[in-house]
């Protein structure tokens, strides 16, 4: 390497390797990015240029926000790239087979919800269900990687739950229509950075304050890099692309006015409602 992709290549590593909470606001009705502080019981946000893998920065500028704060989801992936069956006992809940090789299907975008939105149960279904799950960012570009090379392209963890009409999943074979309905991808509140993305971690997803999914990733068929690594290997995963790693058993029904939790150990706790 030359002394300048040298120091390129520190210079990535010093800003993916900062811890931080990574935020995006509507902040008086313009979407920006921010950290997330916490100072003496306030919370306050120091505004980013852009996130870090696009070559973002900190700026001086910091601000309070009160609990009216405004979430955006803290990605704007080109997609969504998700796993089914990732964990065994969930597959057998199912009724499936413990697949051979990980199973990749896709959610569109536009399927995205921010922290404290509201899941819209869609009228051509009578059955929509939960699935919390550990959400990767991507921080680097990763073509057919390898299991390092993936965990090293990690920018940051989200919690998300990967919304799916399970009535239409059946029918439909295909999972575009159960899995993409428009905010059938909540996720958030933050992206956190410099954490290990094949940690144990537990991933508890409660409605209306019942446990209904208690899990830990180490029960993942297929680890967070060999994860990655797989899915490069069928597509380019593009900085800031999001992934969801499989849910734990326990998926369940959501139903107009439920409230849900889903609390990951280590990365935070999203909140959204559901609407009919
Ligand atoms: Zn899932």
């Amino acid at each position: 390497m030359s002394p300048d992709t040298v120091r390129q290549a520190d210079a990535d590593r010093l800003r993916y390797h900062r811890a931080m909470r990574l935020v995006r606001l509507s902040i008086r009705g313009r979407a920006s990015w921010g950290e997330w502080l916490e100072q003496e019981g306030r919370s306050r946000v120091r505004l980013w240029t852009a996130p870090p893998y696009l070559a973002g920065h900190a700026t001086r500028d910091e601000i309070d926000v009160g609990p009216t704060v405004c979430w955006l989801a803290p990605v704007v992936p080109s997609k969504i790239l998700c796993v089914g069956r990732n964990y065994r006992a969930h597959a057998k809940e199912l009724g499936n087979e413990v697949p051979k090789e990980p199973l990749f299907f896709l959610k569109p975008p536009s399927a995205i919800l921010a922290h404290q939105g509201l899941v819209g149960l869609p009228p051509e279904s009578q059955r929509v269900e939960h699935e919390g799950e550990l959400g990767i960012v991507i921080g680097k570009r990763l073509s057919r990687a390898s299991r390092e090379e993936a965990l090293e392209g990690v920018f940051g963890l989200t919690c998300a739950n990967d919304v799916t009409a399970r009535d239409l999943q059946k029918r439909d074979v295909q999972f575009t229509r159960a899995k993409g309905f428009d905010t059938f991808c909540p996720c958030g509140p933050w992206v956190v950075t410099d954490a290990n993305a094949e940690a144990e971690r537990d991933v508890r997803l409660a409605v209306n304050g019942e446990v209904r999914q208690h899990g830990n990733t180490r029960d993942m068929l297929w680890k967070a890099g060999e994860l990655l690594a797989a899915m490069s290997c069928a597509m380019t995963l593009e900085p800031g692309d999001l992934v969801l790693t499989g849910t734990p058993t326990g998926v369940g029904p959501l139903l107009a006015g439920d409230r849900v939790t889903l609390e990951i150990s280590g990365v935070g706790t999203l909140e959204h409602g559901v609407i009919g």
